[in-house]
């Protein structure tokens, strides 16, 4: 593929690994792109964890990665904060855990608790595993009430070592049930993290490949930001799915897994 590749941008989950588990070959596909002078950076819909979390789990993994080639959906939320709120101070009722928080902390950020009768600035969703009713009734009525309604993502569910967990979608669909409102989603298929990228590495997006394992959020992103896309076959899409692509979603590459990657971008042997 006669393409000038200088950032690979990489989902994590069914890409790199699953689980705790390293997919075969994927240390390799990195190595080759650090022996061919190629940037690659991680973006991943997650928000559960720090960059440090996952930068330290991909080098565990045989994967070279300083913080700076990180980019999940709890970092970008910070980003898309911080460039509305500035350096001013504000107030977030936070449906969420620790990568979140912590993200948020770096910004003149105050949580709102619960049960709280002061109304946040910001309702922010992201995967909480300790959702309670009070939560939900505290992000509903602020939300009503005029707070920003952000997501960090819309994923209906959340890929785990043995299947799937209720994603954020879940929780995005029931305040959007109740408020009649829409959130900004900030994740993926949202092409935001994307730019995050290409700004840092400061490339242009005809030089950049998006590689995922799921058509409605990694290759819709790398679409609707029109670079280059790759679907592997190592995670959510099957063999089977292929045949039933819609248009709007077809990859420009389809790859058994990332050495197969490798090869047809002519990287590899
Ligand atoms: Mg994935």
């Amino acid at each position: 593929m006669g393409f000038d590749l200088k950032l690979v941008c990489l989902d994590l989950d069914g890409v790199i690994y699953r689980g705790d588990v390293l997919i075969k070959g994927a240390d390799l596909f990195v190595k080759i792109l650090r022996k061919k002078g190629i940037e690659y950076v991680f973006v991943s819909n997650s928000t559960l964890f720090s960059r440090l979390y996952y930068t330290k789990k991909l080098n565990r993994l045989g994967i070279h990665t300083t913080r700076d080639q990180v980019i999940t959906a709890a970092y970008a939320t910070y980003k898309y904060i911080e460039a509305e709120v500035k350096d001013r101070e504000f107030t977030v009722f936070l449906l969420g855990e620790n990568g979140l928080k912590r993200e948020l902390s770096k910004l003149k950020c105050r949580f709102i608790s619960p049960n709280s009768t002061e109304r946040s600035d910001y309702v922010v969703v992201a995967l909480d595993r300790k959702i309670t009713y009070p939560k939900l009734c505290k992000a509903t009525w602020d939300i009503m009430d005029g707070s920003r309604f952000i997501a960090v993502n819309n994923d209906a569910l959340w890929p785990v070592e043995n299947g799937f967990m209720p994603g954020v979608g879940v929780f995005v669909s029931a305040l959007k049930t109740a408020t009649n409102r829409e959130p900004y989603v900030v994740g993926k298929p949202n092409t935001f993290m994307l730019e995050i990228a290409t700004n840092r590495f400061k490339v242009n997006r005809n030089n950049v490949l998006m590689v995922g394992d799921k058509l409605d959020s990694d290759i819709l992103m790398g679409k609707r930001a029109g670079v280059k896309t790759a679907l592997v076959l190592t995670g959510v899409t099957s063999q089977e799915d292929i045949n039933k692509i819609s248009e709007e979603l077809k990859p420009d590459i389809i790859a058994k897994d990332l050495m197969e990657l490798a090869e047809i971008l002519g990287l590899y042997p």
